[in-house]
């Protein structure tokens, strides 16, 4: 089974390694990379999720190439942490623009290949943070508690049309985002996992690749938190 995937900032962290688990499962994988050069042995699009036109080419891009997108993983994100009253306007918008706006541009272009094909699997990345809140990160937590809602109406929307639509939800995982935490801030989180590590980010990509495959098949418009229980309750 080889199947034509897209996977969003899928040219480092944990992006490249759901990219790659899939390549290892068989399938036609492309990355999006905003610069640089695209990860070895995949695919590389430039695309920036912020803009239509670009998710529009890279998508071009993909068909002419690997065939329409039968798998998306909308995966991008950043964080621009801050206090509430600290923080500017921009940094909220624009952590929302990447992080739920982006996600809803690559999807919408996504579906319409997979509607006329009637299936597709789509896995959005959204955060522990979502659901539990964070200090410091009401913007980011609200773009991912964004994709919660856009996901499942999306699931109601699409499963008509054999598409499936879930969000996974990782706790701490090891990555260029979470290297910049302060080293106490780390531990303290540590703490808090009940598995008592922190996740890699190849724990993130075997459930995704569970979900895009054939044990995925009757799952729509959950919310899985791979979180070693961070998160547990929310
Ligand atoms: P990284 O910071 O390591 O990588 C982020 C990826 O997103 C990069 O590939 C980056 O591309 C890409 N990206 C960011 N903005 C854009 C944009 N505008 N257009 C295209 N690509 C973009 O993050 P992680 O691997 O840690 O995170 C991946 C996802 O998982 C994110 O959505 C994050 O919120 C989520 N997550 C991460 C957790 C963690 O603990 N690490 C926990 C919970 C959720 P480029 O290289 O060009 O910058």
């Amino acid at each position: 089974m080889s199947r034509s995937v897209l996977v969003t900032g899928g040219n480092r962290g944990i992006g490249l390694a759901i990219a790659r688990e899939l390549a290892a499962g068989g399938d036609d994988v492309a990355v999006t990379y905003r610069s640089g050069e695209p990860p070895e042995g995949l695919r590389g699009v430039r695309c920036d999720i912020t803009d239509s036109a670009q998710v529009d080419a890279a998508f071009k891009e993909v068909e002419e190439t690997q065939g329409p997108v039968e798998v998306l993983v909308a995966n991008a994100g950043i964080t621009k942490d801050q206090l509430l009253a600290l923080m500017s306007e921009d940094d909220f918008s624009s952590v929302v623009d990447t992080n739920l706006t982006g996600s809803f541009r690559v999807a919408k272009r996504a579906v319409r290949g997979m509607m006329r094909k009637r299936s597709g699997r789509i896995v959005l990345i959204s955060s522990v943070v979502g659901l539990m809140g964070s200090g410091g990160q009401g913007n980011y937590a609200a773009s991912k508690a964004g994709l919660v809602g856009f996901g499942r109406s999306l699931a109601r929307e699409l499963g008509s049309r054999g598409i499936t639509v879930n969000v996974v939800s990782p706790g701490f995982v090891e990555t260029d985002m979470t290297a910049a935490l302060p080293e106490e801030r780390q531990a303290e989180i540590k703490k808090n996992v009940p598995l008592g590590r922190i996740g890699a980010a190849e724990d993130i990509a075997r459930t995704v690749a569970f979900l895009a495959g054939p044990g995925g098949s009757y799952i729509t418009g959950a919310v899985i938190p791979v979180d070693g229980g961070l998160g547990m309750g929310h």
